[in-house]
């Protein structure tokens, strides 16, 4: 297969082929379409996938840099992957007019608030900072239509998991949501039965 296949725009089409991808990864070829048809997507993959451009191309795609924001929110378990997954949407996004930024612990709450207030389409960012910016009101969520919640696995690991539901409880709930997960515990099961609509399992 190809990316022009998979139904993406050409503007996100140059930016990957200067990034020097030449074929989709065998995720990225079964994920982005269901994405694109706003299918809830549980994707059972690892780093080194392709998976945070299964996320990324559809996420610019679906998202709309004149419209209010932000309008999707994707959650890390690290603050290296944030920055990452960041940097992975700058590229991704570079002939398109999205604003992305990221936040994330121990960096300054009041730059990440001026970057905020300037808008943002899509925010990235660790669990508890994000939820520090809700509770002080930094951070509207009722734009909100796309959660990625991106090595759910970890996170649960990690012991962020009631932060990520706190969050998730302030978004609307017309949304699409994407689970990405090396592995499937009963936690994470019953995190997507219960924020997830119909969700399809793509695995790798
Ligand atoms: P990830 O699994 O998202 O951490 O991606 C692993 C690495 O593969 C990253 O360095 C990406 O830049 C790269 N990558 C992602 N998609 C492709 C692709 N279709 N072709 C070549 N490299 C890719």
């Amino acid at each position: 297969g190809s990316f022009v296949d998979l139904g993406i725009s050409p503007p996100i089409l140059k930016a990957i082929e200067e990034m020097g991808y030449t074929a989709p990864t065998e995720i990225q070829s079964k994920a982005i379409p269901h994405i694109l048809n706003r299918q809830d997507l549980i994707v059972r993959a690892k780093t080194g996938s392709g998976k945070t451009a299964v996320f990324g191309v559809s996420l610019l795609q679906l998202t709309d840099a004149d419209a209010p924001g932000p309008q999707a929110l994707i959650l890390t378990p690290t603050r290296e992957l944030a920055v990452q997954v960041d940097n992975d949407l700058k590229q991704l996004g570079r002939h398109l007019k999205h604003k992305t930024t990221v936040v994330y612990g121990k960096h300054s709450m009041n730059a990440e608030v001026q970057a905020i207030r300037k808008g943002v389409t899509i925010l990235t960012g660790t669990p508890g900072r994000v939820y520090d910016h809700i509770e002080h009101g930094n951070l509207d969520t009722g734009n909100i239509r796309f959660l990625v919640l991106d090595e759910a696995d970890r996170m649960l690991d990690m012991g962020f998991i009631g932060q990520v539901e706190s969050i998730i409880r302030t978004l609307p709930r017309d949304r699409v949501t994407l689970l990405f997960s090396a592995t499937i515990p009963p936690e994470i099961e019953r995190i997507c039965a219960r924020y997830m609509k119909n969700p399809m399992t793509v695995e790798i």
